[in-house]
């Protein structure tokens, strides 16, 4: 640590080179207030910032970190690999592993394609639903985000939402105008938009436990009626996985949800905190990926053998020893405590989870969020700042924004968790 430095030195001097001073908007603590921390180093369930200061970290590089910061054989298997060179845009034996593991797996996928990021597997992915279905149209739903690509920025998504952006500007009617925004949880809103678009869509594009406007649940029958809806209309049901793979359940939502997908997006916890993502889907489908088929996708360090190595060796750990079940339910119990912390303080609250998310909303007036127009009308995004400034004086790191997830690791300890719910007793006590 050198200590002539301070969050906030380190922000200034970012933000005369980097837009905002980050590179992912929400970094900027713009929702919130305040100066982001500028992190040091990770060290299992904790993050210390350049000033010495440590925090409990529930964000976890925003997923992939189930196994905590550092993991020893990750970190591991990262240096081995990266000595043997970092990448050769040729294939390697590490790509045929991790894809024979996810293919094992999913059992809607018979091939996957390796990318970088999750933003190029949904777009991607809506490229290949398009290819095989022959149509243009895609129905994705508003609060749910898949990535940065121009057609799904239709509707803002978790960072754009908190940026209170109505729209992105440099994205063009054109490149939106195929994509038709349906409500979540509201199955009648996409019949309608089949109905008004008959032949025409190629797909749905949904998270199966929405996780960029805060944590909502699918309601019963919505993702098996989408489901349905994609059979009677002759299009592709593409599940967004990558928050939710190896987080809500093992291996997906889809798995808990009992519901197929014909396109699967993965990302985040597949690579470990490298950046990799991918797609996957039976084989008739993929079968339209370049080489074999014609549609084009390409990447110069995608299935780099860093990522795959970080990526094999933290689901192997992840798949071993307990640790997604321990870790879901240290979560379960967290989000009990809390809400019980709430409901003492008579605080309007709406705290959920599945598996390893979470979700905590402060409500303006008793509601229930099903839907992110919902959320709009009833999450009080001042009262969660005030909340998330208080838990970071004592040394607990939530996500800088009223609408995200929250993530638990399995190096998260039951101390870890009472020190997190003391912290809160007292913040709850504070507002
Ligand atoms: N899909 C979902 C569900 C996400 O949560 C995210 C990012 O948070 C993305 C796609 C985009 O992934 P990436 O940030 O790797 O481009």
């Amino acid at each position: 640590m050198n200590d002539r430095l301070t969050n906030e030195r380190c922000f200034e001097q970012a933000q005369s080179l980097i837009p905002g001073g980050v590179n992912s908007p929400v970094r900027a603590f713009h929702s919130v207030g305040g100066t982001p921390i500028f992190i040091e180093k990770g060290q299992g369930a904790f993050l210390i910032d350049v000033e010495g200061n440590q925090y409990v970290d529930y964000v976890l590089s925003w997923g992939p970190l189930v196994l905590g910061h550092a993991f020893p054989t990750v970190v591991e298997s990262v240096v081995q690999s990266a000595q043997n060179g970092t990448s050769f845009g040729a294939p390697t034996r590490a790509e045929t592993e991790l894809a024979a593991l996810l293919v094992s797996l999913f059992s809607s996928m018979d091939q996957v394609r390796f990318v970088n990021s999750g933003t190029e597997a949904t777009m991607s992915a809506i490229r290949l639903a398009r290819a095989f279905t022959r149509r243009d149209k895609i129905i994705k739903f508003s609060g749910n985000y898949h990535g940065h690509a121009d057609m799904l920025l239709a509707q803002a998504g978790s960072g754009l939402a908190t940026l209170s952006l109505s729209a992105c500007s440099g994205v063009t009617l054109h490149s939106v105008q195929d994509t038709l925004v349906a409500q979540y949880n509201h199955l009648k809103s996409v019949e309608t938009l089949f109905e008004a678009h008959p032949g025409q869509i190629a797909g749905i594009i949904v998270e199966p436990v929405a996780g960029n406007m805060g944590l909502v649940l699918p309601q019963h029958d919505f993702l098996s009626g989408l489901r349905r809806l994609c059979d009677e209309h002759g299009a592709l049901l593409i599940i967004d996985e990558v928050m939710t793979g190896f987080r809500a359940a093992i291996p997906g939502a889809q798995t808990h949800f009992d519901v197929q997908a014909d396109i699967t997006c993965l990302g985040k916890v597949i690579g470990g905190g490298l950046p990799v993502a991918a797609y996957g889907a039976r084989q008739e489908i993929m079968e339209q990926v370049a080489p074999v088929g014609n549609m084009y996708q390409a990447g110069t360090l995608s299935g780099n053998p860093l990522g795959m190595a970080a990526g094999l060796s933290t689901l192997r750990a992840w798949l071993s020893e307990g640790r997604f079940e321990y870790t879901s339910q240290l979560c379960r119990e967290f989000v009990e405590g809390l809400n019980e912390l709430a409901s003492r303080r008579g605080i309007l609250v709406q705290i959920s989870s599945i598996g390893t998310l979470f979700g905590i909303y402060f409500l303006k007036e008793p509601g229930r969020v099903t839907n992110y127009e919902e959320a709009k009308r009833y999450v009080d995004p001042v009262r969660y700042a005030q909340f998330f400034h208080q838990m970071l004086k004592r040394g607990v790191y939530f996500a800088p924004s009223a609408y995200e997830a929250g993530f638990m690791s399995s190096a998260h300890t039951k101390e870890d968790i009472a020190k997190t719910l003391h912290a809160a007793e007292v913040a709850f006590a504070l507002l």
